[in-house]
């Protein structure tokens, strides 16, 4: 079957929500879901009401004492895993399909992000199961007992144990790996899941609920509840007995969620915004960097929290590289992500482009150079040209506030020192970019932006090894690598005297 009828079957009926391993329509009504790039619906989707947020976290809550998940041999859990990587990738063109219709991201994008990428990702946290380990530690303090012939007295190790149930709460932007990365690490470290995906585009993460009780996962161990953020997300952040919330999405929410998650002191993970610069010096190679930073903004319509909004170029290179972006920019086509020749997708909504649409009429008032784009296109859909902008001043709106659309602020600097000041010159620090062909430059610049993650001579080379999340306002914790692993857990220290 191909997958557009497999999606348009899939779509025929209402799509209900995952708790305790049963389909449920829940109690919060329908949602519609609309393509956006012809505003037409495409389907409905059940919405969680609080009712079933209580339902879905005493479901993880059974499912994370039941022996059947709890003494799981974590090998067997590496394998349940691994199986559900083989099932994305079976499913890749499906789950692909729906995030391009539902989202509206070109669908070779789409097959990538939801089949290949999250596959790869799956395969490594599955390798975290048997690999989750404490220490043990040699006893400091003076032992006055008498000593024995074996040495000291004391044995002291730490255990790291799951936290127990998380709440995940992702964006509408890659709702297929958002899911995943939500669920991949929170199952590797021994959890139980809830997540609320984006009322917006909920149907790829309620296809990985069928693909979760394939690879085997027992009843509740994820349960996935789509509902509004005021709602379901509210309720889920507040809920006393939900031990993580794990929340990405915008810089202003996380900080909602964070207060909601006050009551009963659960963790709190957030992966939020960000205004990400990157940093082109006259020693670049131009060829290949011109085209990278096209696609550093551009990908996925600027709807990326990684997009490199705002560059920063030497000035003996600068209207050379402004041209050469315009250039890219005003070649890609927009259209509808099925058509393959579609470079750019529409925008979520109407509301997400018409403060897109804002922000660059505010610019086109205050005098800025608008170097290609500007406009909103005059057909159904939520599109948005590709838009260079040269703004007059680095203080303008455009140039700090998250906008998440398909615009590039770009602007001149003469010295590495400039530079780095206007780098760090946002209340973000989620991402960057430095492209030049000196070691030194490349370095001293990693080592001076305040960002998680830097990339040199490339960008967005996201891997699961390698830890993301913010610096400042970008938000708390970090995802992926070890260290996203371990937040996902807790130390216990014991000591026992032998
Ligand atoms: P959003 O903050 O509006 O919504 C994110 C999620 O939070 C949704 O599921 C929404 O329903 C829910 N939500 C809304 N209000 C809530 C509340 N009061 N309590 C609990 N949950 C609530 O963000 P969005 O518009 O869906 O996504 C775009 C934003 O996400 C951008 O700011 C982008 O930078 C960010 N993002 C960050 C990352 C990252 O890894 N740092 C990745 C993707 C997107």
């Amino acid at each position: 079957m191909s997958s557009e009828i497999k999606v348009r079957t899939y779509l025929e009926k209402s799509r209900p929500m995952l708790i305790g391993g049963q389909w449920s329509e829940g109690s919060g009504g329908v949602q519609q879901l609309i393509d956006p790039a012809t505003e037409q619906v495409i389907g409905t989707a059940a919405l969680a009401a609080e009712t079933d947020i209580d339902l879905a976290v005493a479901a993880a809550r059974n499912a994370f004492e039941s022996p059947n998940w709890r003494r799981m041999p974590p090998a067997d859990r590496a394998q349940r895993l691994w199986k559900l990587a083989e099932l994305v990738e079976e499913n890749a063109d499906e789950l692909a399909y729906l995030d391009t219709l539902n989202e509206g991201m070109p669908l070779g994008l789409a097959e990538f992000l939801c089949g290949a990428g999250p596959a790869e990702a799956l395969r490594y946290y599955a390798g975290w199961c048997t690999k989750i380990e404490g220490t043990t530690a040699a006893i400091s303090m003076p032992d006055s007992r008498p000593q024995g012939a074996f040495g000291p007295a004391y044995h002291a190790y730490t255990l790291r144990e799951p936290l127990g149930v998380v709440g995940a709460i992702s964006p509408w932007n890659v709702p297929t790996l958002m899911a995943l990365a939500k669920i991949g690490p929170a199952l590797a470290a021994g959890n139980t899941v809830v997540l609320k995906p984006s009322e917006l585009t909920p149907l790829s993460a309620l296809r990985l609920g069928e693909l979760l009780a394939e690879a085997d996962f027992p009843d509740g161990v994820v349960n996935i509840v789509p509902g509004t953020g005021a709602i379901a997300g509210a309720h889920l952040a507040a809920h006393k007995d939900v031990d993580m919330i794990s929340f990405t999405g915008s810089t202003a929410t996380g900080k909602e969620v964070a207060r909601l998650a006050i009551g009963n002191l659960k963790r709190v993970g957030l992966e939020l915004g960000g205004k990400s610069p990157i940093l082109v010096f006259e020693d670049a190679d131009l060829e290949s960097t011109i085209p990278a930073l096209a696609e550093a903004v551009f990908m996925n319509s600027g709807q990326i929290c990684f997009a490199g909004t705002r560059v920063y170029v030497q000035r003996g290179i600068f209207e050379a590289t402004v041209e050469g972006v315009a250039r890219i920019a005003a070649a890609m086509k927009l259209g509808h992500g099925l058509d393959p020749e579609t470079a750019l997708g529409p925008l979520i909504s109407a509301r997400q482009r018409d403060g897109v649409m804002q922000y660059i009429e505010a610019a086109r008032a205050g005098g800025d150079r608008i170097a290609t784009g500007g406009n909103r296109l005059a057909r159904d859909g939520f599109f948005i040209e590709p838009t260079v902008i040269v703004p007059k001043s680095i203080n303008s709106a455009i140039v700090r506030d998250e906008i998440f659309g398909p615009v590039l602020c770009i602007m001149p600097f003469d010295t590495l020192e400039e530079a780095i000041a206007l780098a760090n010159d946002t209340p973000y620090g989620l991402a960057s970019g430095v492209f030049t062909s000196s070691l030194s430059t490349a370095h001293r610049a990693a080592a001076e932006i305040r960002a998680g993650s830097v990339w040199i001579n490339c960008y967005a080379m996201l891997d699961e090894a390698m830890p993301t999340g913010g610096y400042r306002q970008s938000g708390w914790g970090r995802e992926a690598g070890r260290q996203g692993v371990e937040e996902l857990t807790q130390t216990k220290s014991v000591v026992a005297s032998l």
